[in-house]
């Protein structure tokens, strides 16, 4: 029986431009001189470097160890040498350059010692923490570290695990290519996680645009024999591959504004990530690798295996970039961004390297005003506004804009791409999203400096108190002294009570009694020797004021 499938509001259906890089089978990209493996490729804490500059690795080893749970670790991709530790270009947008391992491969591609890890009898925390140490994370894009996924909290279960093989995105072919050649470990991955989510069922999206993979998949499915599983071919529409509007053509549950699909009982995982969990629990292999489609204003489009850290301008270099590329793009035309150099390497986010050319993508019409047609929030497929988040942004209204759920917005470009004022309406929701971050960094700065300089204080002044205390105490354990320093003035009852106070009295009152004693020097009479010397000075002054100023020796 066909299951039933539900629809979600909006979306568009820009030419899918996927049948280019799907003609050839994926090809494992050879090694480039240098690998650059940054530390920080997901969400959450950057790993510390664990190698050094001169060391040698093996394939597969741990060159960066996650920091914390809310991260995860990288490896090195061949063996090899480190030639540096150092900050290099990363791909993103900003153009800034981050932490990186520099490895020179050594052509031998030699392997750490790899074992299957025995799940099965691993508590599922223990699963978890080898799965953060193998360094697997979302591969849709999202790269969220999977062991936080796989968690199924304090509910103990999940109903349903959404497998992601949508890819709605144009251009992107790379789920696509590897659900026709690994169905069997995608399954197998899914079935691990639905274990390790205790869910009732597995059902896995694919549009109907990939008969083939779909194909694979559902045969993969009837050899496992497991009933649980259920391929589902969805229609192709974008973004179908969101997690929120795959969730509810499978399902019918709509996940609102502000909620995770965990609260309804779903958790979703690409399809490449499901391959990752299995390779690494099953296989002991780490996310060294992974499939990249190469597509656009390229002489041979292609899907390519690529040990992560090598340079875009190598892939692009076994394309064959086309001399009048004017951008290259990390990701899709919809949601894809324009990458600042060749020399970024390839990471774990990295899907799609896509060549522009002005015949390829005509250069974007000028900016129109807003003229409040609806069209864009007609098209949104996650129920905002987008012409009040664009207002709200525009005018640095964050505050506003967050009330209309910017951080609901999944960039997917749907609103742009349908705008008649031809307005970049996402560029404006990324400008407000990275303020706020950045409004959000500073404050949490700010709140840090204040609570060290609150600390400081308050530990001076638990210094001061405890000298003063062991001053008193001292004092207090000398009696037979305290009559003698202070001239025979008695501590007063308050004194006697407070350490402190007895200390400030003791001290005003050795001063009086010096002050008294100079007093009473002053003002006695001198003695005979005294009287000599005072008079011959009287003398000396005498003669010096008869003498001349020029005959003065002194
Ligand atoms: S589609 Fe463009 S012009 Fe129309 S309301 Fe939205 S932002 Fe304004
Ligand atoms: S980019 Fe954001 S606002 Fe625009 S259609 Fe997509 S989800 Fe809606």
């Amino acid at each position: 029986m066909l299951p039933r499938l539900f629809s979600f509001n909006g979306g568009v259906k820009p030419d899918p431009n996927k049948g280019d890089s799907t003609r050839e089978p994926i090809a494992r990209l050879p090694l480039p001189p240098q690998l650059v493996v940054p530390l920080h490729q997901h969400i959450g804490g950057t790993p510390r470097p664990l190698v050094g500059v001169g060391e040698r690795v093996l394939r597969g080893q741990r060159v960066g160890g996650a920091d914390g749970n809310v991260s995860s670790a990288v490896h090195a991709p061949t063996s090899g040498r480190v030639i540096a530790v150092e900050s290099r270009l990363m791909p993103h947008a900003s153009g800034l350059s981050a932490p990186a391992i520099v490895i020179e491969p050594d052509g031998e591609d030699r392997h750490v010692e790899r074992e299957a890890f025995d799940w099965h009898a691993a508590s599922p925390g223990e699963v978890r923490d080898f799965l953060r140490d193998a360094g697997v994370v979302g591969l849709g894009g999202a790269v969220f570290p999977s062991h936080l996924k796989l968690n199924p909290g304090k509910a103990g279960h999940t109903d349903t695990l959404v497998l992601n093989g949508a890819e709605c995105e144009p251009f992107i072919t790379c789920d696509d290519m590897l659900m026709r050649t690994e169905p069997e470990g995608i399954l197998r991955g899914a079935l691990i996680m639905k274990k390790m989510l205790a869910a009732r069922q597995v059902l896995v999206g694919i549009e109907d645009n990939k008969p083939e993979a779909a194909a694979a998949l559902k045969a993969a499915a009837a050899a496992l024999g497991d009933t649980s599983l259920e391929v589902v071919v969805v229609p192709t529409r974008y973004p179908a591959g969101g997690a929120k509007q795959l969730i509810r053509v499978l399902t019918g549950i709509e996940v609102p504004h502000g909620s995770r699909s965990t609260d309804y009982g779903v958790q979703c995982f690409n399809v490449a990530t499901s391959l990752a969990v299995f390779q690494a629990l099953e296989q002991g292999e780490p996310l060294i690798r992974r499939i990249v489609t190469v597509a656009g204003n390229v002489e041979r489009p292609r899907n390519f295996e690529v040990a992560i850290g090598t340079p875009i301008g190598f892939v692009f270099a076994h394309a064959g970039l086309k001399p009048d590329t004017d951008k290259l793009i990390m990701g899709g035309p919809m949601m894809g961004m324009p990458l600042p150099g060749v020399d970024a390497p390839v990471v774990k986010a990295t899907n799609c390297l896509l060549a522009s050319s002005a015949a390829l993508f005509p250069p974007p019409e000028p900016e129109l005003p807003c003229i409040r047609c609806g069209e864009c929030a007609r098209a949104c497929p996650a129920d905002l506004q987008p012409f009040e988040l664009y207002w709200h942004s525009r005018s640095r209204n964050f505050g506003r804009a967050q009330e209309y759920h910017l951080f609901d917005c999944i960039e997917c470009g749907c609103c742009a791409y349908v705008c008649p004022s031809h307005i970049p309406l996402v560029d404006y929701y990324r400008y407000a999203k990275s303020e706020i971050w950045a409004r959000e960094r500073d404050k949490d700065a700010a709140d840090s400096a204040r609570e060290r300089f609150e600390f400081r204080n308050w530990r001076a002044e638990r210094e001061k108190e405890e000298k003063a205390a062991r001053l008193a105490a001292r004092s207090a354990a000398k009696p037979a002294a305290a009559p003698a320093a202070t001239d025979g003035a008695a501590p007063t009852a308050d004194a006697a009570v407070d350490p402190k106070k007895a200390l400030i009295e003791a001290a005003m009152a050795r001063a009086k009694a010096q002050k008294e004693a100079v007093a009473a020097k002053n003002t006695a009479e001198p003695d005979a020797a005294q009287q000599a010397q005072i008079d011959e000075a009287d003398a000396r002054r005498a003669r010096a004021a008869a003498t001349p100023d020029s005959e003065r020796t002194e």
